[in-house]
């Protein structure tokens, strides 16, 4: 492909992107095929001739749209956002046309010194304080990993040795039961295991559902007796299921007078600390080691971006870093290498789609956003609420929540696959105390007011038909 062609490409792939943009909203969320529709149509060989850019795009139009799942839907509430603003998808463009690796400073400096520059911008923007550094990771799993193995490290006394592994056996980490299963995955990763992952019962009666901190008092007191290496907690800020929050002042405290590690998740919910006002939700974040959020869920740097804060990155570079010569590069000791901060050696370039988006919206337009967002899905519950066959089972922790219709779990898991059918909207379950409710978030970056009603119309008017 020559590069006159690529430029007339160029622009039909952008008038594509924009058209489905403009008509997203009459699509249905979710789509309507079997398993193994979208296989079937492809061939079984690879091809031994090339093909013409318009029949590639064809196929793309025909086999592979019926086929998605539309995250930037603007009556998306299933999961959490995934959000692509406009201007961080022009960013993820020319990232692609440039196709740069920024593993380290010398593979791409620019790269480098915009994400020092970002992750200090999302610093200030979610208040946390000076001291903070961090890294864009690919996902809130890997910060999640890298969190942990620096625990054990630091319990083992930095030894990636054949007497650490075994000593890893006796290393305990500490949780809620409302945490990501990407702390469970963490766990056997590090080869900490997974029966060293200790679950803390939640405070009876909290609604947020905050560890019960004299509980883990008790249970690292025991396991010192019993001759374990307690290491670290880690601690939730808007968990999954139902947006559980830990009281991370509490969580500090502890971790400090024990000498643990703390990992603060707010993968989703970090995004609304750019609003002063939920900031007493991670009260006491200042004091943790480590915290992720990700950008790629609601504030709109589209996937994947995670930023990983921490207080000491020696800590995660003594983890993590190794150096054979073909990486070192000699004469830049002030520069900073982050693919010693992570897992994967090779980096994609994720820092442009931030400073795209930070500076085309400014931080008061994302804090708009998510104020509406958290206010529609207030109302929302409010109203359900006050409909006779409708009971919200936990209030909206920022903008999620989770409700039942009248009915066992089987009822309302039908109710839940015929509004999804139904297709105007999408929601998924979660499970609280046993029991299934239903989530709803919003989030979407294209959301307004008026998909929040017609949220309303459908959950109502769904279970109506099936009376
Ligand atoms: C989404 C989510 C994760 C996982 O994030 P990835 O970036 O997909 O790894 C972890 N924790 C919480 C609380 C989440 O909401």
């Amino acid at each position: 492909m020559d590069w006159d062609e690529f430029a007339d490409w160029g622009r039909r792939v952008a008038d594509y992107g924009a058209g489905y943009h403009r008509e997203l909203r009459d699509r249905p969320v979710r789509p309507d095929v079997k398993p193994g529709s979208v296989l079937g149509q492809l061939p079984k060989a690879p091809p031994e001739e090339g093909c013409s850019m318009t029949s590639i795009l064809e196929d793309f139009d025909r086999i592979v749209m019926p086929g998605i799942t539309h995250w930037q839907h603007p009556r998306f509430f299933a999961y959490f956002p995934a959000n692509a603003a406009p201007p961080s998808m022009l960013a993820e463009m020319l990232v692609a046309q440039i196709a740069p690796q920024c593993m380290l400073w010398q593979t791409s400096p620019a790269a480098t010194e915009l994400e020092t520059r970002m992750i200090d911008w999302l610093r200030q923007a979610v208040g946390l304080p000076h001291g903070f550094h961090g890294v864009i990771q690919d996902s809130a799993s890997s910060a999640t990993l890298t969190a942990m193995l620096v625990m054990r490290e630091k319990v083992l006394g930095w030894k990636g040795n054949a007497e650490g592994l075994s000593e890893q056996r006796r290393v305990r980490i500490y949780c809620s039961d409302q945490v990501h299963t990407s702390v469970d995955r963490a766990a056997w990763i590090s080869g900490i295991g997974q029966d060293n992952l200790i679950r803390i019962p939640t405070v009876a009666g909290d609604p947020k559902r905050p560890m019960d901190v004299a509980a883990l008092r008790a249970q690292i007191r025991s396991d010192r007796a019993d001759g374990y290496l307690p290491a670290g907690i880690v601690g939730a800020t808007g968990g999954t299921s139902m947006g559980a929050c830990d009281r991370i002042w509490e969580l500090a405290e502890v971790a400090g007078s024990q000498g643990l590690y703390l990992h603060v998740d707010a993968a989703w919910a970090g995004a609304a600390m750019i609003c002063r006002s939920f900031r007493e939700l991670w009260r006491g974040v200042e004091k943790a080691d480590s915290v992720v959020f990700n950008p790629h869920k609601w504030l709109g740097a589209q996937f994947d971006c995670s930023a990983h804060f921490v207080r000491d990155p020696d800590a995660l570079r003594q983890t993590l870093a190794i150096r054979p010569e073909y990486l070192r590069s000699h004469a830049h000791a002030e520069v900073t290498d982050y693919s010693e901060w992570t897992i994967p050696l090779g980096r994609r370039f994720r820092a442009l789609k931030l400073w795209f988006l930070l500076r085309y919206y400014g931080l008061e337009q994302l804090r708009q956003m998510v104020r509406n967002h958290v206010t529609w899905s207030r109302a929302l519950a409010r109203r359900l609420e006050g409909e006779p066959d409708f009971e919200i089972v936990t209030q909206p922790v920022l903008s999620l929540f989770t409700f039942r219709h009248r009915g066992d779990d089987a009822h309302n898991l039908k109710l839940l696959e015929q509004i999804n059918a139904d297709g105007r909207i999408y929601l998924t379950q979660t499970r609280v105390d046993g029991r299934l409710a239903i989530r709803f978030q919003a989030g979407a970056f294209a959301m307004t007011g008026e998909d929040a009603e017609t949220a309303f119309y459908t959950i109502t008017g769904m279970a109506r038909i099936m009376r």
